[in-house]
């Protein structure tokens, strides 16, 4: 499957296949319209066949011992590394990401298969003393079956690992619907893994859209977990529709995550701060910051600073050194980020820069959104409440640290959140009442570690983490065992 080649496959129990219907779709580079690849437009029937090969795969690899499935996955790490310039040139022009970015997208791939790898060797469980005489009670992570893997386009190494990983160190089989906008690099991600020695059957791929393979290994009845990273709508879609079969759901959903930026902060960090969470990745982070609450004693120079900051953004292609902002991934998204700066104007914010398509001056083909910052946000307005996932930060002037704390807590999504202060007793108020899955003190909103869950409150999600410790509850039962070496009846509970 050399990148070159152009034309790519489904990979089913160990094959390289076309799509039943021999339907494809392309991939195009939102930074130049150059296309990447043409890929299978599966069905229902390919998924199908893509969960029977899971299925028997299963029983097999279900009893490789952990620490072997390790092995696999520290040389999986390996090739991560070996291959992450070649992958991360490709991410940047298959979904437009910078390449420092996208370098640190397969970083994040190499932390996850080296952290899960070592897990081999611990999956721990509990030993507990018995009730009872001469009997020996444990607990053991047992693995569930074939998961559902479906992931969006914006971390196209990075969040398959979160998923992939820790589901094979479990000893779960894996059916795997990459992004439509980032199909060649969930191949690419497939291709190493099989290549670092996952057997046939352990890892399927089977392009496609939403509507047809997602909602099918959605409902597919030998499919048990379904582990989706997306938007909210996708969300309650995919639990809605796994709910017949009474699946366990793992769902990592949107944010509208707000930096906090008090009156004792040190501004020329928190500027740093804000630009990088705001307009990395072209905004199109989870954790993005589209939301600054500035204390109202710093909020004018903040203000200031911060449209000077935004303005000396370089647009371009992310392959270029001097590149700060890519594309952003579609016209669709391009469409949706340019509503909301109408909406913002119409709601009576202030649009203080960008607010606009950009063209010319090199940036040929590509979709580009200046970064763009309004001010005058009122905490209610659509603008400071909806997801936009571009370059589009709201600025919100509050009277105090409570204040702050009601703004940043009073929209749906509860993923990051972020404090500027160097007052230590408002810092941890703020690691307290922040409710947010995550909480960043004197950094920005985005710079996730493999090692500790990752994931949020409320409309973020349903409850689950990835990554961590946190990622073996979405891919393990636990089983409980109590082995009576007595000899005798042993009755618990009932008095004798
Ligand atoms: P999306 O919801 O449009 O698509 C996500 C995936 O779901 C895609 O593979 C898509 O094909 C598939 N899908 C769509 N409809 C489906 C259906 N009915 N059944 C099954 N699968 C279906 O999201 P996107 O535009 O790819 O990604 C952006 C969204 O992802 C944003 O909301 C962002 O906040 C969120 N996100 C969240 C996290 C997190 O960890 N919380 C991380 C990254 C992105």
């Amino acid at each position: 499957m050399a990148v070159a080649e152009k034309s790519f496959r489904n990979y089913i129990g160990g094959e390289w296949v076309d799509a039943s219907g021999g339907e494809t779709f392309e991939s195009r580079s939102p930074a130049t319209g150059e296309l990447i690849g043409t890929f299978p437009k599966s069905s229902a029937e390919d998924v199908d066949r893509a969960v029977a090969a899971a299925t028997d795969a299963y029983e097999d690899w279900r009893l490789v011992p952990a620490p072997k499935r390790g092995e696999i996955l520290f040389t999986f790490g390996q090739l991560l590394i070996d291959h992450k310039e070649d992958l991360a040139q490709l991410m940047t022009r298959e979904m437009g990401k910078v390449l420092a970015e996208a370098r640190g997208d397969v970083q994040e791939a190499v932390d996850m298969s080296f952290y899960m790898g070592g897990e081999g060797r611990r999956l721990f469980g509990q030993t507990t003393p018995s009730e009872l005489r001469d009997k020996f009670n444990m607990s053991v992570r047992m693995p569930i079956g074939v998961v559902g893997v479906i992931t969006p386009w914006n971390f196209p190494i990075a969040i398959p690992s979160w998923k992939i990983v820790p589901a094979l160190i479990c000893g779960n089989t894996v059916v795997f619907k990459p992004a439509t906008d980032t199909p060649l690099l969930g191949e690419r991600f497939v291709e190493l893994l099989a290549e670092a020695g996952v057997p046939a059957g352990v890892v399927n791929v089977v392009h496609g859209f939403g509507g047809d393979v997602g909602d099918r290994i959605v409902r597919h009845p030998d499919v048990p977990v379904v582990t989706l990273t997306g938007s909210r709508e996708t969300g309650v879609a995919v639990m809605k529709n796994a709910a017949d079969h009474l699946k366990h759901v793992h769902l990592e959903l949107g944010g509208k995550n707000a930096v906090i930026v008090l009156d004792d902060a040190d501004l020329d960090l928190a500027v740093e701060g804000i630009v990088w969470s705001a307009f990395g990745t072209s905004g199109q982070r989870c954790t993005a910051a589209s939301r600054v609450i500035v204390h109202e004693a710093v909020y004018d120079e903040l203000q200031g600073r911060l449209v000077v900051a935004a303005e000396r953004l370089r647009l371009g292609p992310g392959w270029e050194e001097s590149t700060d902002v890519g594309p952003v991934i579609n016209r669709n998204a391009i469409e949706k980020i340019h509503s909301y700066t109408d909406i913002g104007r119409d709601e009576g914010a202030s649009l203080l820069t960008g607010g606009e398509v950009a063209s010319g001056d090199g940036l040929g083909e590509g979709l580009y959104y200046r970064p763009t910052i309004f001010g005058d946000v009122e905490p209610g307005m659509r603008i400071a409440q909806e997801e936009i996932f571009g370059p589009t930060t709201a600025l919100i002037r509050v009277r105090d640290f409570d204040e702050a704390v009601r703004a940043a807590n009073g929209v749906r999504f509860g993923l990051s959140s972020s404090i500027f202060t160097r007052d230590v007793n408002r810092a941890f108020r703020a690691m307290r009442d922040l409710n947010t899955g995550i909480t960043y003190v004197n950094a920005g909103t985005i710079g996730a570690e493999v090692h500790l869950p990752f994931g949020g409150t409320k409309d973020t999600g349903n409850g689950h983490r990835e990554a961590g410790q946190a990622a073996l509850d979405v891919f393990t039962e636990w089983k409980s065992i109590y082995v009576d070496y007595s000899g005798r009846l042993q009755r618990a509970q009932i008095d004798d």
